[in-house]
């Protein structure tokens, strides 16, 4: 059997990262043996819909770099879904009403008072006599089209993950297939789609469930095979039991990648999210994961974590990876793409000798700017981590001093002699390691964490080195 699979997404916002795991799902499991993967923008909600999201979302998932092989639009298919809407119609399982939005506000109202846990629709229309509904559609009065749901029915379903679920029509209301401005709703227009489009697996997150039930009815009602459905687990916050949030870091697809998340990362990450391999193996690339993503190995769970620490480590091992150019490379697409400013010497080939030094400590592309700039501009210096690591202010100008004297006349620099040179002045002055090496390194950068302190001065060369041990002396003597 030839697999298709499709990712429906509404254009009702930002898309979610969520929703790049579930398509990704989807896309492994059509490319896995040759099949198609569908792309179908569900845009029939048009109170819902969101100016430029339809565009975004493409635009992300192929940033993502995923693509499909066929593309639908729902909004340009309006007259299939009413052709179809009459198949139902004439076969009693779906009816004409007229309630007007007053009247279902008053029922809504009534049902509240009444403390029911839910409202619903209550069925006036359902009686209604076809030919006397008919005449009223024609003389050109407001209608929808309803769901007939049978009373009190068992459905049994088979879900490819979570196993057999019973569902009872009892629970069912007779909701709008086509609403009043000739747009199908949500449960209409997937199930047609879904059949006239070949769809032969559906893999979506677990919060569709409850629709089951209609769909499986409307199935049946077409005279339908109904394609595989599995249901995935969401995802949620780590250590908290809540859906995906802002205040916890980003949620949407292209946040994401603008925080200098790298694709491959990203999906590497996602595809552990809900899936396992059954074996200790963690990288993948998308080809290996396509060859190895199977249906069983899906979690038979609602929620799994999303793991922030996680993600940060997967882009860090794909940062370190990288070769020191093709990450330089990377960076400066980055900056261009999401208009970052890098320093200029950074930008130039010789960036690359920088970058060597802070690749492995470097977790997001983001983080770049702040990691590099006091290679390239003059750090603000901080009294107080200027000195504390020495005994006094006096140590600590003593130490810098000494390294003034020690650097001045140096004809060649570079890592090693700098590297033994120092150690000797250490020997010769009873200098703790801690305090000579970290005063040298907040006078030459700024700050206390860099890459190691012999190749940062090498990088920096020594013009800028004795410039700013000299402004660092001047700062101890002006306070
Ligand atoms: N349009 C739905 C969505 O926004 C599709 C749900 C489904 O996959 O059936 O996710």
């Amino acid at each position: 059997m030839l697999i298709r699979t499709r990712m429906a997404p509404s254009p009702t916002g930002e898309y979610h990262i969520g929703g790049l795991r579930t398509l990704l799902y989807n896309y492994a499991l059509a490319k896995k043996d040759g099949g198609q993967f569908i792309m179908r923008i569900e845009d029939t909600d048009q109170k819902r819909e969101v100016e430029g999201a339809e565009e975004r979302l493409l635009v992300v998932i192929k940033d993502y770099g995923l693509d499909w092989d066929e593309f639908y639009k729902q909004s340009e298919r309006l007259d299939i879904y009413k052709e179809y809407a009459q198949v139902l119609l004439k076969n009693d399982s779906a009816y004409y009403c007229f309630c007007t939005e007053e009247r279902l506000d008053q029922v809504r109202k009534e049902q509240q008072a009444q403390g029911l846990p839910r409202t619903f629709y209550d069925g006036k229309c359902r009686g209604l006599d076809k030919d006397e509904a008919f005449k009223r559609v024609l003389a050109g009065e407001s209608y929808v089209i309803r769901q007939k749901i049978p009373k009190n029915e068992e459905i049994v379903y088979e879900d490819a993950v979570l196993g057999k679920i019973t569902f009872n029509t009892a629970d069912l209301d007779d909701s709008i297939l086509m609403k009043s401005d000739g747009f199908p709703t949500y449960h209409l227009a997937v199930v047609i789609d879904d059949h006239l489009m070949n769809i032969t697996h559906i893999l979506r997150g677990i919060e569709w469930l409850p629709s089951v039930p209609k769909h499986v009815l409307l199935y049946k009602a077409f005279g339908w095979e109904m394609p595989v459905h599995a249901h995935l687990p969401n995802l949620k916050e780590k250590g908290a039991n809540k859906k995906l949030s802002k205040r916890f870091g980003d949620v949407h697809a292209a946040a994401f990648l603008e925080k200098g998340y790298l694709p491959e990362a990203m999906l590497n990450f996602l595809m552990l999210l809900g899936w396992n391999p059954g074996t200790e193996k963690e990288i993948y690339t998308l080809e290996e994961f396509v060859k190895d993503f199977s249906i069983e190995r899906i979690h038979k769970t609602d929620l799994v974590a999303f793991d922030r620490e996680k993600l940060l480590w997967f882009n860090g091992y794909y940062i370190r990876g990288m070769s020191v150019e093709d990450l330089h490379k990377r960076i400066l697409e980055w900056s261009k793409k999401f208009n970052v400013s890098l320093p200029e010497g950074f930008v130039s080939n010789s960036g690359q000798m920088v970058l060597k030094l802070i690749q492995e400590r470097l977790k997001t592309l983001n983080e770049v700017s702040g990691l590099i700039s006091y290679f390239y501009e003059e750090p603000s210096l901080d009294m107080q981590k200027l000195t504390e690591f020495a005994k006094d202010k006096s140590a600590a100008k003593e130490i810098l001093n000494s390294f003034t004297e020690l650097f001045g006349p140096l004809e060649s620099w570079g890592t090693k002699q700098l590297d033994e040179k120092a150690h000797l002045l250490l020997q010769e002055k009873g200098y703790k390691p801690k305090e000579a090496f970290m005063t040298l390194r907040v006078a030459v950068s700024g700050v206390t964490a860099t890459p190691p302190i012999f190749e940062t001065l090498e990088i920096l060369g020594k013009e800028k080195v004795l410039t700013r041990l000299k402004a660092a002396t001047y700062l101890i003597d002006s306070q």
